[in-house]
Order: structure tokens, then C-alpha cells, then sequence
């Protein structure tokens, strides 16, 4: 037997598959949805598609940005000869919050996990590497503390040596396993400046 109506189901089955969201947290943002005024959930709707249309990747540094490269990338007061290395836009955030580190960033968009089938084809090295290609001083290596962090830190550390370009990594004052995200500014900035020597 059919609890709810079909629609409401194949909503809840949407949201569901969210990550993040249980079963239970899509039942209740469902019943919210449906109890919505109707235009707060055409715009909602319209929200979702107009980013989903406009958001890509910036051709730089890969973070998620409404133009062809992003306001940092643009920025000439930044270093372009200091990369730091995260796994997703999220850190990049993190560190911008900080508002100390002078350099530009690249997101790799995840990290190698043999666990998960993630592979160094599976996020973005490739682009790295050809950005190294022009004038860089430094790439400090700011995935997270993880085994999957730590595992993409070495890959990276390896492939960029042989280039001559210092490498970096921060230092780990950072909580194993703890998400860039989640460390507040002060615990950030204490690690970009212990950085050590890869
Ligand atoms: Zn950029």
C-alpha cells in the first residue's frame, strides 16, 4: 500500500537521494515543500535550474564561479606564483574567510580514494600540472588530514617535484579526519604558516 500520493513519494525519493538527506529529513522538507506557498516553490525551482545553468568551473583554478574565471583568478593583486591545492570550493572558502593568504588556489573536486574507486584521473591533477607549466614559486598542498587527504598530498608532492617548484603541505594542527571547513580561522592560519617542506 501507497502511503503518501505518488507525488509525494517521487519528491521525497528526489531529496532523499541528496547526500546528506535521510529519509527522514526528506519527509519532513517534502511536507514543507507541499505546505509552501506556490510561488515560493516556482522559485525555489527556479533557483535550483538558473544555478544548475549558470555555475561552472573556473577555467584557472577550477572552483565554481557564474563567469569564465573567477573574481580571485581575476584579482592582479594576487600571487599567481603561490597554489594552494584543496579538495573542493568549500575549503577554498574556508581560507578565503581568513583573509590572509595572498595567493590563488586550485580545487581538485575531490581526492584520490582507492576505496571509492577515486582515482588521480578522477579529479583535477591533469589541470594542475598544466598550470604549473608557467611561472610558479610554490604549491602548498592543503588537503585535508584524512587517509584520502594525506594519500592525494603524496601523489601530488611526487608528480610536482620533479618539476623544480617548491611543495609544500600545512601543517596538521588540523584534527585527523576533520574537515578544512569545519576549523576555524585561527587553526587554519597556524597550519598555512607551519607548512612543511614536502
Ligand atoms: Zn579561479
Amino acid at each position: 500500500m501507497e502511503l503518501y500520493s505518488g507525488y509525494i513519494n517521487k519528491l521525497i525519493d528526489e531529496l532523499a537521494s541528496l547526500p546528506g538527506i535521510g529519509e527522514k529529513s526528506a519527509q519532513r522538507l517534502a511536507f514543507y515543500i507541499i505546505n509552501m506557498p506556490r510561488d515560493r516553490v516556482a522559485r525555489l525551482a527556479n533557483t535550483l535550474t538558473e544555478a544548475r545553468d549558470n555555475v561552472r568551473y573556473c577555467r584557472e583554478c577550477f572552483t565554481l564561479t557564474d563567469r569564465e574565471c573567477c573574481p580571485i583568478c581575476e584579482n592582479p593583486h594576487r600571487n599567481h606564483r603561490l597554489i594552494m591545492v584543496v579538495e573542493n570550493p568549500r575549503d577554498l572558502a574556508a581560507y578565503e574567510k581568513t583573509g590572509k593568504y595572498e595567493g590563488v588556489y586550485h580545487v581538485l573536486h575531490g581526492c584520490i580514494s582507492p576505496m571509492l574507486g577515486i582515482g588521480p584521473g578522477d579529479i583535477r591533477l591533469k589541470e594542475l600540472m598544466v598550470r604549473l607549466e608557467s611561472d610558479i614559486e610554490e604549491v602548498i598542498i592543503a588537503t585535508n588530514s584524512s587517509l584520502e587527504g594525506e594519500t592525494t598530498a603524496m601523489y601530488i608532492s611526487k608528480l610536482v617535484k620533479p618539476t623544480g617548484i617548491r611543495v609544500t603541505r600545512i601543517a596538521s594542527g588540523v584534527p585527523v579526519g576533520g574537515d578544512l571547513e569545519n576549523i576555524d580561522e585561527v587553526t587554519l592560519l597556524r597550519a598555512l604558516e607551519g607548512r612543511v617542506e614536502l
